[in-house]
């Protein structure tokens, strides 16, 4: 091919996705499969957010409202944060691609914990700067180590709380102790992803510190707790300064009609988020509860999703676990050769999670 592209992209690993449902039957010749493996809300959408997409479908000829007005007004008011300080993305995803176009220029040093979430290294190397990695301590984020490896080219650290795929989290005391030892002018994402699933009091919350004077960025999804994935709507919370020039990047449309629509009924929707709570923490109980019953050791989380270390090779057991209709995680790719993550599901999901195991790992 006679056309060129920089080092930087060539050395990008493909994001590898969870494994769809409709592919794993159209391989395996399965039915009824079960899908543990992206973290998604086992209880589907908020039934106010389909209704109001339903509605919206009226309007797809128009182009959507590019500002998001009803949708940035709403989460204002839930977040306690002047509308200047959001801005809406195409998943929280795009987020994170805005703030690499934004901030970031070759030889540029961006700092993340590893393994975290592997969007990060793909947005750092497309923006031609430098990863550096800082392994996980007790598959937490290691605060201290990050800040010795702070040099004058660090433009920016990645924090994932509660982090993906460990489910362990920062706390304020920590952060704020951090915080306090971090030159000014180092930007600090919060990847808040799974924070809504948080039990932990002392877990980090960040949206506050967007109206202070440090250059702190929040980023929240709908695609989680909410249970929207399929819809592409997150944001990002940070100071007014930080969101404007965001917004010169931000392609105009960039959530949609419906999106915008499902997302402002599913802020909405409290009683759905509660439902999504108690369903994904009994679910998270009564799995611990199993594999403790079977002497499986696993790790703790305070998200909707948890590390099972097998004792044997993980892709072997993702492998045995296909078989049996239950698609799973690998961690390989997130440096544990062993272990698998998977996400609570509805209650006959997690049982069958656990008798398929049984059979796999006999
Ligand atoms: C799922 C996930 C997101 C959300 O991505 P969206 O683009 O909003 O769907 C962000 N960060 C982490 C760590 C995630 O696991």
């Amino acid at each position: 091919m006679p056309i060129t592209v920089s080092e930087s992209i060539l050395s990008i690993a493909p994001y590898v996705p969870g494994k769809p449902i409709e592919e794993l039957e159209r391989e395996y010749g399965i039915k009824n499969a079960v899908k543990l493996a992206s973290n998604e809300n086992p209880l589907g959408a908020s039934p106010g957010a389909v209704a109001a997409i339903e509605k919206s479908l009226g309007s797809l000829h128009r182009y959507p409202d590019s500002s998001a007005h009803a949708l940035v007004r709403k989460l204002s008011a839930h977040l306690g944060v002047p509308p200047e300080a959001i801005v809406l993305g195409n998943g929280s995803d795009e987020i994170i691609v805005l703030l690499e176009r934004l901030f970031l220029r070759p030889g540029d040093e961006v700092i993340l914990p590893r393994p975290s979430f592997l969007m990060y290294d793909i947005s750092v190397l497309s923006a031609g700067a430098t990863p550096v990695s800082v392994p996980l301590k007790d598959l937490t984020v290691d605060l201290t180590e990050i800040l010795r490896r702070v040099t004058p080219k660090t433009r920016m650290i990645f924090l994932c709380n509660p982090n993906n795929p460990t489910g362990t989290i920062v706390t304020k005391a920590a952060f704020d102790a951090f915080l306090a030892e971090l030159p000014p002018d180092v930007i600090v994402v919060v990847d808040e992803a799974y924070i809504e699933f948080a039990r932990d009091p002392e877990c980090l919350r960040s949206v506050g510190y967007a109206t202070t004077e440090r250059p702190v960025v929040t980023l929240r999804t709908f695609s989680k707790a909410y249970g929207l994935a399929g819809l592409r709507v997150g944001y990002g919370v940070t100071s007014p300064e930080i969101a404007e020039l965001l917004q010169r990047l931000r392609p105009p449309f960039n959530t949609s009609i419906p999106a915008q629509a499902g997302a402002a009924a599913a802020l909405a929707d409290r009683e759905f988020l509660e439902k999504t709570l108690r369903v994904v923490h009994e679910g998270l109980d009564f799995l611990y509860s199993g594999l403790n019953r079977r002497s499986i050791r696993y790790f703790p989380t305070q998200a909707n999703f948890f590390l099972i270390d097998t004792g044997r090779s993980a892709d072997a057991v993702f492998e045995g676990m296909l078989r049996e209709g239950v698609i799973v995680r690998s961690m390989t790719a997130y440096g544990y050769p062993d272990y698998i993550r998977i996400n609570a599901g509805l209650p006959d999901e997690n049982r069958r999670f656990l008798d398929a195991l049984d059979r796999v790992l006999q």
